[in-house]
C-alpha cells in the first residue's frame, strides 16, 4: 500500500476511533449525571455504587475489550490482504497469476466499453527456446531465468500497465491507452532489454530472447478474442525466427486515426 493511502487508511480508523470514544464518554456523562439526581437522597454509599457501575465498570471493561477488538480486526485486515495477494500473485515472479491478469484485462474491457476513442494493446510473450536452458542448466537456474524475464519486462513498462505470468515462460501484458505506435515501441524496448539482460551464474552469464505477439485494439471485444489473435501473433514471431515483435492492428479506423 502507498504511504498516502495508508495515512489516509489511518487517519479515518483514527477518525472512527475518536468518534467512538466521544460518543462512550457522552453517555458515560449522562449516566452520571443521571444517578446524581437519582440518587442524591440515598447516601454516600448508594451513590458510591451507582457511580462505580455506570462509569468506572464500563470503562474498565470496556477499554480492554476496545483494545482486543482492534487488535482482531487488524489482524483480520492483514490476513484478508496476505490471502489476497496469495490468491491473485504468481509465486515465484510475483506478477498477476494467470486468473489475476485475465480478470484485470476483463474488468479494463468493461470499465472502458462505453469508449469509443479508448485503445489499448494485449502482449503474449514468451521466452525463445526456454526449455534448452532447464536441460542446460537445470531447473532452478531456469526460474532464476524466468524471475530475470519478469523483472526486466516489469521495468519496461509504464506503472499503470498489468503484467501476468499466463504459463511457465509467457507473460501477459496489457498497456491501457495503446496506440500501434506506443505498443511498438514498448514492445521492441522489452524484447531488447529482455536480450540484453544477464544471469550470472558459476557456469558463466545466462541469456535468452523473448519473441512477442500483441494486438492493438479498440473497447468492443473479449479476451478470449484478443488472447486468440496476440498468441496467433506470437507464433508467427517464432516461426519468423524468434526473438521479434508481431502487431496485428485491430482498432477502428475511427480511433487509429485520432
Ligand atoms: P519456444 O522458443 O518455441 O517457446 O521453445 P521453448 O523451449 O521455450 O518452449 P517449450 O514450450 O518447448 O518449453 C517450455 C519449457 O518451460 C518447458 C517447461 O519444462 C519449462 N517450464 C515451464 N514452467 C517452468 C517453471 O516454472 N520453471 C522452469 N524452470 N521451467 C519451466
Ligand atoms: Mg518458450
Ligand atoms: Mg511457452
Amino acid at each position: 500500500m502507498k504511504f498516502s493511502k495508508y495515512v489516509r487508511a489511518v487517519t479515518a480508523r483514527m477518525s472512527v476511533l475518536f468518534c467512538a470514544v466521544v460518543i462512550a464518554l457522552a453517555i458515560v456523562a449522562l449516566m452520571i449525571g443521571y444517578c446524581l439526581i437519582l440518587f442524591r437522597d440515598d447516601g454516600p454509599e448508594v451513590m458510591t455504587k451507582a457511580l462505580v457501575s455506570v462509569a468506572i465498570l464500563p470503562l474498565l471493561l470496556g477499554i480492554p475489550m476496545h483494545y482486543l477488538l482492534i487488535r482482531y480486526a487488524r489482524t483480520l485486515s492483514f490476513r484478508t490482504r496476505k490471502l489476497e495477494i496469495k490468491t491473485t500473485k504468481d509465486g515465484l515472479t510475483h506478477c498477476l497469476n494467470q486468473t489475476a491478469f485475465r480478470a484485470r484485462v476483463e474488468a479494463y474491457l468493461a470499465a472502458e466499453s462505453g469508449n469509443p476513442n479508448r485503445s489499448a494493446a494485449l502482449l503474449v510473450l514468451d521466452a525463445d527456446k526456454f526449455k534448452l536452458i532447464n536441460d542446460t542448466h537445470g531447473h532452478d537456474i531456469g526460474d532464476q531465468v524466468i524471475k530475470l524475464v519478469a523483472r526486466t519486462i516489469k521495468s519496461k513498462l509504464r506503472p499503470f500497465d498489468v503484467v501476468g505470468r499466463i504459463g511457465g515462460e509467457e507473460f501477459g501484458v496489457l498497456l491501457h491507452n495503446a496506440d500501434m505506435h506506443v505498443t511498438q515501441v514498448i514492445a521492441e524496448r522489452i524484447r531488447a532489454a529482455v536480450g540484453a539482460a544477464e544471469l550470472k551464474t558459476a557456469d558463466g552469464p545466462i541469456r535468452v530472447s523473448i519473441s512477442i505477439g500483441a494486438v492493438v485494439f479498440g473497447m468492443d471485444t473479449d479476451y478470449e478474442s484478443l488472447f486468440r489473435t496476440a498468441d496467433r501473433k506470437l507464433y508467427q514471431a517464432k516461426s519468423d525466427g524468434r526473438d521479434r515483435v508481431e502487431l496485428h492492428n485491430r482498432l477502428p479506423d475511427t480511433v487509429a486515426a485520432a
